[in-house]
């Protein structure tokens, strides 16, 4: 991953298009698949707003065993069928090295959660499944160690990984996590991967995600990954750091002069 080996940036092709080399990426979704509905409405609603990816988790790290885990393989089929229909590539997270045949064929790109971040097994099944990779950040990972996680992808022969910067645990309490801005530079003066950033883990606060994900573009970003429900105050999970559709309308519109003017 060493930057040295590619001093002009790797870019991952999702979709017909690619992240990193200069064009912004816009991944959106639901922090779960609840329902056909909720899954469809959302992604043509995201992708009439110029989105470039559909998020959508199925297999869910709850820090509750007692909370909603997720449709399971159910919900991976749900959001295939929803890329489909809006002409979107789908994101998932896995959290089996098992799971990874039989997601294959249904996902364009795996993501590795934060809680898994570090786990070997689960980084090399998906560096054998060839397909693209969004590794987030571990809530308390160096930005070395974050490299070193990628690297076990790549040394499977799978060059196609995104890193993800997604908040870390500090002291605040005010936000869920400390979205580091300060990875953009750094992890790109380190790394030759494309760096993306999810705001909405990273604050926690539908309030703080439009201001945080023009600050990520600014600092540098090859894109934006951010939760969109059709009805935050009933989703099943992450709820409260959801954007409503109109406001993820409101984030495509303002990024773009952002992009530019970096
Ligand atoms: C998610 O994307 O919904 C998620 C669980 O993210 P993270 O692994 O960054 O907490
Ligand atoms: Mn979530």
């Amino acid at each position: 991953a060493a930057r040295e080996t590619f001093p002009g940036g790797s870019r991952v092709a999702l979709g017909g298009r690619e992240v990193g080399g200069g064009t912004l990426a816009l991944m959106g979704g639901p922090c779960s698949v609840e329902d056909r509905e909720q899954i469809l409405t959302t992604a043509r609603f995201i992708a009439a707003c110029g989105a470039t990816g559909l998020r959508g988790g199925a297999y869910k790290p709850r820090t509750s065993p007692y909370a909603f885990q997720g449709l399971g393989h159910a919900g991976v089929e749900l959001l295939r069928e929803a890329g489909d229909a809006s002409g979107l590539p789908v994101i998932t997270e896995v959290m089996e090295p098992g799971d990874v045949e039989a997601m294959a064929p249904l996902v364009d790109c795996f993501q590795i959660g934060a809680r898994n971040m570090s786990s070997a097994p689960l980084l090399r099944a998906v560096g054998r499944a060839g397909k693209p990779v969004l590794l987030k950040r571990g809530p308390s990972a160096t930005l070395l160690e974050f490299v070193l996680a990628a690297e076990y992808v790549l040394l499977e022969g799978n060059p196609h990984v995104i890193l993800c910067e997604r908040g870390i645990r500090t002291f605040e309490t005010a936000t869920r996590n400390t979205l580091d801005l300060n990875a953009v530079p750094v992890l790109k003066e380190l790394a030759h991967l494309p760096v993306v950033v999810d705001p909405s883990h990273g604050t926690g606060r539908r309030d703080a995600v439009i201001p945080m994900a023009r600050a990520a573009v600014a600092a540098g970003a090859d894109g934006i990954i951010v939760e969109v429900h059709p009805d935050p105050s009933k989703a099943l999970s992450d709820g409260d750091q959801s954007l409503h559709l109109h406001e993820f309308q409101r984030l495509a519109e303002e990024l773009g002069p952002v992009a530019r003017a970096v």
